[in-house]
């Protein structure tokens, strides 16, 4: 290291937590005893140039910078003369996310405080909390114990694609859940045509926070080009936890900080269902994979990473994701109605051990050409689960292919 150089920051779990400060179960009593109530010294302008100079991007997955997606409803709003809709998305469809739900459970009033403050700038005619039923009656004390009427909750389904934007809104307008064939911008026309800002809760809650501690407190936590903390569901072994993680996490740290130690893990599979396997444990966990400051960032998604240890098959546990999310499509776009079967089924072949050494090659094909022909990215997703599963696992597809693999491929997870 040069004398000039900055020796690099390692950032993990959170020593203290920030959207679960109030602890378990915090009802409203715990929730202002810990936060106070939303500051009423700031003009809408004031906060809105905060939540723009956090930096905050998008916790459901898409990463978008949220301050963006406010101003752009907020000028849709004023072009149409139509109220806007504020939507918290708190589907979590994503099989190994849990960190919606926990904070639904856990945090709730730091959700109805973002959702508030938000619907309260933009003029929003309606705000909705979409979540699955279950969640719903704890939503509903919540509201209560704070004499809230203005917020109306939807139940979504469970299914995976049920959480994509434009599925929520389907099922909010009495459609199916299932992602639409959109042209435009949620932010020009979503619930009943009206500007839509459809935000996922754990981002609503930090801009609660952000609204009462400032943009800089924000960027305490994470990297200048990831700010701020994540809520990330750990699977390991079988069992899941959530945790609270800084923005461009390096996974060995979080992985030390769990007490896994690094010999234990044979790969971690980043992002989701729709994420990435790495072997590299020394990556970080960012808000997306091009973050230019730090090559080695892997996108987390919704928030999520499992652990798979050296006793599972990696190219069978593919296969179970891969088939999943086959069929999870909605089967209305071509890619989904034929690419990604077919994709499943050769990614089974290979996870059986079919010696057959074209497989690879076909898998690799199959991901490029269904990427970038659907009306989502699902499609997308899923190749690259499956391509990176062939990159990533370069030794074991060959062990496959010559059938000396010695894993059991019937017991994963
Ligand atoms: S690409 Fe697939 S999941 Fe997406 S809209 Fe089309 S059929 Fe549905």
């Amino acid at each position: 290291m040069s004398a000039t150089s900055t020796p690099p920051v390692h950032r993990g779990v959170l020593e203290e937590p920030r959207l679960l400060a109030a602890g378990p179960g915090a009802g409203w009593a715990e929730h202002l005893d810990c936060f106070g109530p939303l500051p009423q010294e700031y003009s809408d302008p004031q906060i809105l140039s905060e939540w723009e100079a956090s930096g905050l991007a998008g916790r459901g997955g898409g990463a978008f910078p949220t301050a963006r997606k406010i101003a752009a409803v907020q000028r849709a709003a004023a072009r149409s003369r139509r109220a806007p809709v504020v939507i918290g998305n708190g589907s979590e469809g994503e099989p190994l996310s849990f960190k919606d739900q926990l904070l639904l459970r856990h945090a709730p009033h730091l959700v109805l405080d973002g959702l508030l403050l938000t619907a309260r700038i933009l003029g929003a005619r309606e705000s909705y909390i979409a979540a699955k039923s279950g969640l719903h009656p704890r939503l509903l004390d919540a509201l209560a114990e704070r004499g809230e009427t203005s917020v109306s909750l939807h139940a979504t389904d469970s299914h995976f694609l049920a959480g994509q934007a434009t599925a929520v809104i389907s099922s909010m307008e009495g459609g199916p859940s299932l992602p639409r064939h959109a042209s435009g911008h949620l932010s020009d026309a979503g619930l009943a045509g009206a500007p839509t800002l459809l935000v996922n809760v754990e981002t609503l809650a930090h801009l609660a926070l952000i609204a009462r501690y400032s943009s800089s407190w924000f960027r305490t936590a994470g990297t200048a080009a990831d700010p701020g903390s994540r809520l990330l569901t750990v699977h390991d072994q079988g069992r899941y936890q959530v945790h609270e993680v800084h923005g461009s996490s390096d996974l060995s740290l979080v992985l030390e900080q769990l007490q896994i130690s690094a010999a234990s893990v044979q790969a971690v599979l980043i992002g989701g269902y729709h994420g990435q396997w790495t072997i590299d444990l020394d990556v970080r966990l960012s808000a997306a994979n091009d973050d230019r400051h730090h090559p080695a960032a892997l996108a987390a998604g919704a928030g999520v990473i499992e652990i798979m240890r050296h006793d599972i098959c990696p190219l069978a546990r593919t296969s179970q994701i891969i088939d999943y999310l086959a069929r999870a499509s909605a089967r209305q776009c071509g890619p989904c109605l034929h690419g990604l079967p077919t994709l499943a089924r050769d990614v089974q072949a290979l996870a059986q051990r079919f010696a057959d050494p074209k497989l690879p090659e076909q898998i690799n094909r199959l991901g490029a050409l269904v990427a970038g022909r659907g009306s989502c990215h699902h499609p997308d997703a899923s190749a690259r689960l499956a391509i990176s599963a062939l990159q990533v696992f370069d030794d074991e597809v060959a062990a496959h292919l010559s059938g000396t693999c010695h894993h059991n491929t019937q017991e994963q997870r």
